[in-house]
Formats: C-alpha cells, structure tokens, sequence
C-alpha cells in the first residue's frame, strides 16, 4: 500500500520565516520602525527558558528587534502588571509574548487580560479569542491568532489547498490549541467536530474524518486503525517517552508508523507542527507591526 505524504512543517516553517523576514524588510524600507517582539519569562522553568530563547533567536534572525525580559520566579503580580503596562505604551514593542505556565502564585487570566490586545501576539487576550470565535467563513484573520492552531491550517491549506466541505475531527478542546483549531477548520468551511476525553468511542468518530487534528498530549493514543484512508493528519502531540539506550525520544499523539500506512497526508514529530508555532509567532508580530503603523493586513 502507498504511504502517507509526510507534511514537511520544518520546510513550510523555514519558508514562513524568509517571508515574514521580506517583510520585516519590506517595513524598514518603507521607514516604518523596526517591529519588535517582547518576551516575558518568570522564574526559570528549564523548557520555557528553551522556548523563549529560541523565540528572541527566531526574532533577530528575522531582522526583528527582540527584547527579553526575565524576571525572578518571586514576581509579584503587580510587578508583571507594571512591566506589561510599560510594553503595551513602549512603540518600539509591537508584539509581547508572556510565556505560561506562569508561577502558581500569579493570576494568569489577570496578566493576559492586561497585553494591549493589538500586541497580544500570542492570541490569547479573550478579545482576541472572541474575534475568532465570531469569525465568518472566509473572513480575513486580521487579529493575532493562537501560533499553533494557525500552523496547522497553514500546513492544510498548504497541503490540500481548498478544505471546504471536509468533514474535520478535532480531538483536544483546549483554549490553546483543539478549541482554535477548530474555530479556524469552521472559517474554512470545514464540517467539524471535537473530540475529548469524555467523547464516547473517539475510534468511530476519528474513522468519519477526512482531516484529523489530534493535540490530547498522550503518546501514540491514535491508531493506525482509526485513520480513514486517504486521510489528512495534523499530529500537534509531542510526548517525551523512554527511548533507546536510557534516552528518551519525542512521539506525538498517532501511532506514527501505522498512521503512514492509511492516511493520505501526515506530520512528522518532531518537525512538523512543532517549528510552525515559532514562525507563526513572528507571522503575527509583523502582523501587528503593520496594523500599529495604520497598514493593512498582508497575507505571507
Ligand atoms: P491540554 O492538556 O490543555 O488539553 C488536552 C485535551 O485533550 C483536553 O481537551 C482533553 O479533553 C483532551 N484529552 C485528554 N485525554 C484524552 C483522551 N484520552 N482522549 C481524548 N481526548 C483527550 O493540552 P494542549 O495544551 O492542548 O496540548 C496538547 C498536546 O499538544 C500536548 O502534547 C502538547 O505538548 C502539544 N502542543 C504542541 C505544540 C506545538 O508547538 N507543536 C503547542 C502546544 C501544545
């Protein structure tokens, strides 16, 4: 039997990149200011460190300017509240990403309720999670949405062009990745359905999907068996389990071998969801740079 297409989100990421670099560019030539990311980071949790290093990295390699604020795990909320409220007035930030999980002793939804939500590059201020909720079909997305869910309609789009009339399982209904994800399936006319924990017989349901999101955080839950064949698997898990030699290895949330054997397309993990998220962060900072310099929305 043929096997999958893999869906090469490490190539499309690296591709988003060079663009959202051109128009970096594209800006500074036109004389508008450099647009600039802001991370946030809070105490020193060794992967966030990973991820807010990689994000300043991406940033500067991009010709963004990254400013990289890391501030003691003994923060006080008011002293967040005050940094965030310096950004949100600050021009030369266009975009501010506060990494989560934040200390237990900080109220998350206070301090995401307090970006600017025009520079909330994350897509999380609930103002922003309303705009996509209320989204028409086919209406621009002209307002920061969440990275993750928007590299993986990027990586469908790009990989099956037209989704319209597809029937879309989404398993996972977090804020963060299967709720937006499905918002952003229903904008391009998808048919579609979530699936959670508490969904009865998930293996009957993920069988109806020609599109199948999976992002439940639990290795190779998703057999080969549960896929339709022919098709298209968004794999947005990444598990670390014991590996060979004492070592662990990342898995996503499909038995991955099996997967390749029915479905018609497929992400690979690591390197297909994972590098969107970071590209796609650079995607809506220079998307808020433009919007605070009165430009209009460009897709790239
Ligand atoms: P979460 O824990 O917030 O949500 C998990 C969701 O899965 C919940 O809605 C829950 O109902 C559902 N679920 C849990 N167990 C289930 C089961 N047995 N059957 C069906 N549904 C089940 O997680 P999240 O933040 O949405 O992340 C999901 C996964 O995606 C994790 O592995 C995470 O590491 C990964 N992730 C990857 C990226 C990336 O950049 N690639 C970004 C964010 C999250």
């Amino acid at each position: 039997m043929a096997e999958a297409k893999l869906i090469d989100g490490k190539a499309f990421a690296a591709g988003l990149r060079s663009r959202v670099a051109e128009g970096v560019a594209a800006l500074v030539a036109e004389g508008v200011a450099r647009p600039g990311l802001a991370t946030v980071l809070v105490g020193a949790d060794p992967a966030s460190e990973v991820y807010v290093r990689s994000k300043g990295k991406t940033a500067a390699e991009i010709g963004m300017a990254s400013f990289d604020h890391r501030l003691p795990a003994e923060t006080t909320q008011a002293q967040l509240l005050e940094l965030i409220g310096r950004l949100n007035a600050d021009p030369a930030v266009s975009g501010i990403l506060v990494q989560l999980p934040l200390p237990r002793h900080i109220d998350t939804t206070q301090i995401l309720l307090a970006v600017d939500p025009a520079k909330d590059v994350d897509g999380f201020h609930p103002i922003n999670v309303g705009r996509l909720g209320a989204i028409a079909a086919g209406a621009p997305l002209d307002f920061p949405v969440p990275c993750t869910p928007l590299g993986c309609s990027m990586l469908l789009a790009d990989a099956l062009g037209s989704l319209a009339g597809k029937n879309a399982v989404v398993l996972g209904r977090s804020t963060l990745v299967g709720r937006p994800v499905a918002q952003l399936l229903l904008r391009a006319d998808c048919t579609v359905t979530i699936g959670h924990s508490r969904t009865r017989d998930l293996a009957a349901l993920c069988r109806t999907a020609d599109i199948l999101v999976v992002a439940i955080g639990k290795p190779e839950l998703v057999k080969g068996d549960w896929i339709k064949p022919g098709a298209a698997v968004i794999d947005v898990g990444i598990n670390r389990v014991p590996g060979a030699e004492g070592k662990t290895k990342l898995v996503g949330d499909v038995a991955f071998a099996e997967a390749m054997k029915v479905a018609g397309h497929i992400t690979p993990v690591p390197g297909g969801v994972g590098p969107m998220t970071v590209a796609c962060l650079m995607y809506n900072t220079l998307q808020a740079a433009r919007r605070a310099a009165g430009l209009p929305f460009v897709a790239v």
